[in-house]
């Protein structure tokens, strides 16, 4: 088994859920006492936050590189950036260091297309909606069409990110707020959603949904495991 380097704390909510499911998919997969082989560098995401929505995007890239070599040194033989965000600086992080660094969007677009859907709606950071790096790879390498809530329905979803679910904070109205949005989507005519955001997943469950939804979060996780039990 591979060894898993999980660049994590963004936030850390999202991070449990990693955690959880690298394990979980490793017991599932080989029984009994196995779990998985990880290491976590788990960041201080005050810091990423604010040089996010300052648009210091090349300092946020530098501690992100900087861990993804720790984990490296450490002994990781594959990396993941857990969170759809901050794949943004993807590329850079992975021209940084010498193991692959598996894409959250790649095994998401796999498990859509799986579904054999191929209209989807993204809800996500306003970093996420609103620019290329992570729609136009759904778009350009798998295919598919990506729809994105109007203006005021992404500040709803964005809002609700950073000031609730990064901070654990579960509300049912901010839940019927998410569905009314993406009822209005599935009028738009999308066949499924993708929780691109890693924390979405706390508060948008499957059963509430009228199309299948995808869960960035899980799908990373079960790909990283994929991958390290992969000779
Ligand atoms: N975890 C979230 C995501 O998947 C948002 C937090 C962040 O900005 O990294 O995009």
């Amino acid at each position: 088994m591979k060894t898993i380097g999980m660049i994590g704390g963004m936030s850390w909510e999202s991070t449990l859920v990693y955690y959880r499911v690298v394990n979980e998919t490793v017991r599932e997969r080989l029984g009994g006492l196995h779990s998985a082989k990880s290491i976590l560098y788990s960041v201080d995401f005050a810091e990423i936050e604010a040089l996010q929505h300052a648009g210091q995007w090349d300092a946020a890239q530098s501690i992100l590189v900087q861990a993804a070599q720790s984990l490296v040194r450490a002994g990781a033989d594959l990396v993941i950036i857990c969170t759809n965000t901050m794949h943004k600086l993807a590329d850079g992080v992975a021209a940084s260091i010498t193991v692959p660094l598996l894409h959250i969007a790649d095994p998401t677009a796999e498990a859509v297309l799986a579904a054999g859907i191929n209209t989807v709606a993204l809800l996500g950071t306003r970093f996420t909606m609103e620019e290329d790096f992570y729609r136009k790879r759904l778009e350009d390498r798998y295919g598919l069409r990506v729809l994105i809530p109007d203006a005021v329905q992404r500040r709803t979803v964005h809002d609700i990110i950073y000031t609730e679910l990064c901070l654990g904070r579960i509300r049912e109205s901010s839940r019927q707020a998410y569905v009314r949005i993406i009822e209005d989507l599935v009028a738009r005519g999308v066949r499924g959603i993708i929780l691109g955001c890693t924390e979405v997943g706390l508060l948008v469950r499957a059963d509430g949904c009228p199309v299948p939804v995808f869960d960035t979060a899980r799908l990373h996780a079960e790909a990283a495991v994929a991958a390290a039990l992969t000779e």
